[in-house]
């Protein structure tokens, strides 16, 4: 998760047990925006066997469906499906299996991808290739629910509350979309800054496909959140759901951290 800084470094703030696993979150985000009720990303599903959780031992005891449902709503009234990119972790809740088939998590939702990235994750490289698991993808195209955000026609989002950027380090052309709610902008930042343990530049994940573009991204990305007092939420965090950073001699830094509700005036 930290790449190229020694384990003697980041075990100090995400202790690893024994097998060398550390815990990590992986938290999706609800946007209500008129007539439509956006989730972006869906964690890691309930489909995968016994094999491949055995890699990851999931823990903790919430759920997208009891989570959804402590605020009134259920898988049904999602309108829309936002993947920030198809990596497991990211989509393959989206898909669930009834039986030995198949289906869609979210019946009503139109889920959203981008062209590039579809291709990248349908046809995907050697190094990807276990991230990018058919189950989760191909049934959502198969289901005619599949959209593509037009970035091409200049149409860079598909809501009126939302615009995105695309970061194409950790894989291609990853969605990181930029939220307006009353004051704020919050930003989803799903990979390219996973957790506060990421902030400094160099922290980058040994995932990424292109860590010197991720640099890159990540360095822009963190100056203007820092002077435009972004709010981050972090997807893979284990303890803080959202931070704001700011500018210090030795780069951007965290500056804060607190739980979304904070900036809520829904109670939730
Ligand atoms: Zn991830």
């Amino acid at each position: 998760m930290f790449g190229v800084v020694p384990k003697s470094i980041w075990q100090k703030t995400n202790p690893a047990d024994a097998n060398n696993l550390c815990s990590w979150a992986m938290r999706c985000l609800l946007v209500e925006d008129g007539s439509r009720l956006i989730l972006i990303d869906n964690g890691i599903g309930t489909k995968q066997d016994e094999k491949f959780l055995s890699h990851y031992h999931l823990h903790g005891d919430d759920s997208l469906t009891t989570s959804l449902n402590a605020l009134g709503f259920s898988e049904a009234d999602i309108t829309d499906m936002f993947l920030s990119h198809l990596h497991f972790d990211h989509c393959g809740g989206g898909v669930k299996k009834v039986g030995e088939k198949l289906q869609l998590t979210f019946p009503n939702a139109t889920y959203w991808s981008n062209e590039d990235h579809w291709e990248w994750a349908t046809k995907p490289n050697a190094r990807e290739k276990a991230s990018f698991l058919k189950e989760n993808i191909l049934p959502i195209q198969e289901s005619g629910h599949l959209k593509f955000v037009l970035e091409k026609e200049g149409r860079s989002s598909p809501f009126d509350c939302m615009e995105i950027f695309y970061a194409s380090g950790h894989t291609d052309k990853m969605m990181i979309p930029k939220i307006k709610y009353k004051e704020h902008t919050i930003c989803f930042m799903a990979d390219l800054l996973p957790s506060t343990g990421h902030i400094p530049l160099p922290y980058v994940m040994g995932y990424d496909t292109r860590p010197l573009i991720t640099l890159q991204e990540k360095e822009a990305f963190l100056n203007e959140a820092a002077d435009q007092q972004y709010v981050l939420f972090l997807e893979h965090d284990p303890v803080n759901e959202c931070c704001t950073v700011k500018r210090t001699e030795k780069g951007v830094r965290l500056d804060r951290t607190f739980p979304l509700r904070e900036i809520l005036n829904t109670g939730y």
